[in-house]
């Protein structure tokens, strides 16, 4: 295991069991600058169908999208709204499949799993956070960050007992019996970045996790972000439409023309929200 879990303040020191060991992640190479590729996007495409009858015509999002992202780096993609943003993550997480094209995570070929294995991919591999936090309201901060863990069988005392380890990492040890009414729009963000973390994924996707927030607390939540990257050894990608923060990030990729491009080499992204118009996917009628 290559991380210890930060435990001041966490609610359950009482407990006696210390979480299990899991696998080391190549934290080394990543220091060393010479980490090697943990995603690697292929040829991607992605098209809806159109229905006659609703009048929608077909969409076609991506062109031979290609990606490599390697471990350690912290990636943010920009974009103009419907460009595919959410879409991409949604295939990164095998929470959508591609038209065409393959998806490498690791060794997983994420384009060939089936229903189960994606699940179960989900479930190891990958943290996601939303824009919106989809906490369960009838639950506490700790019960949801716990959840994870009780859907793939870990005793609800060890899951707890997780669950407050990783609030406290998110400095919410002290909100854990709330419920998320009673939290603010920050730490509701806190609670599901820790629910996305709790099962030590290697791979965290996040859509726009600071787009509900104002200024404060989004860059609360991005310094947070950045600190639980960093000390968990994770490879992140996150779309953001704030340019600030994702100009903190390893590299920003804007999604244009159904293509990923270095931010770089597109020096007219000053200001992302005049960009708004700039790229349309493409929709043929049928
Ligand atoms: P972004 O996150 O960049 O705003 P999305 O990935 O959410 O963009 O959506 C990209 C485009 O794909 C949008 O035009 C959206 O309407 C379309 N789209 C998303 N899901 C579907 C679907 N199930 N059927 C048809 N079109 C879809
Ligand atoms: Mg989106």
């Amino acid at each position: 295991m290559n991380q210890t879990l930060s435990t001041p303040g966490s609610s359950s020191g009482s407990a006696t069991q210390p979480p299990p060991a899991r696998e080391p992640r190549e934290s080394a190479a990543r220091n060393a600058g010479l980490s090697e590729p943990l995603l690697q996007v292929k040829g991607l495409s992605k098209e809806y169908s159109g229905n006659a009858r609703s009048g929608r015509g077909a969409l076609r999002l991506f062109d031979g999208l290609d990606l490599e992202v390697r471990r350690g780096e912290l990636v943010a993609i920009v974009g103009q709204s419907g460009s595919g943003k959410s879409t991409l993550l949604h295939m990164l997480g095998a929470l959508d499949s591609p038209s065409a094209g393959t998806i490498y995570c690791g060794p997983t070929q994420v384009t060939q799993l089936s229903i189960r294995e994606a699940a179960r991919f989900r479930n190891e591999q990958v943290g996601y956070v939303w824009q919106f936090h989809y906490l369960l309201p009838e639950f506490t901060a700790q019960e949801n960050v716990a959840m994870p863990l009780l859907a793939r069988g870990v005793e609800r005392r060890q899951a707890m007992q997780e669950a407050a380890q990783w609030l406290a990492e998110t400095g919410l040890a002290d909100r854990a019996a709330h419920r998320p009414g009673e939290l603010s729009g920050g730490e509701q963000q806190r609670v599901a970045l820790a629910r996305a973390l709790v099962t030590r994924p290697q791979l965290l996707l996040a859509d726009e996790p600071t787009g509900d927030l104002d200024g404060a607390s989004a860059d609360l939540v991005f310094g947070l972000i950045e600190r639980l990257h960093e000390a968990h050894g994770l490879t992140s990608v996150l779309v953001t439409h704030n340019l600030e923060l994702a100009g903190r990030c390893t590299r920003t990729l804007r999604l244009a023309g159904g293509r990923l491009v270095e931010a770089s080499q597109d020096r007219s992204d000053k200001d992302e929200s005049d960009k708004d118009g700039a790229f349309v996917p493409q929709h043929h009628s049928r």
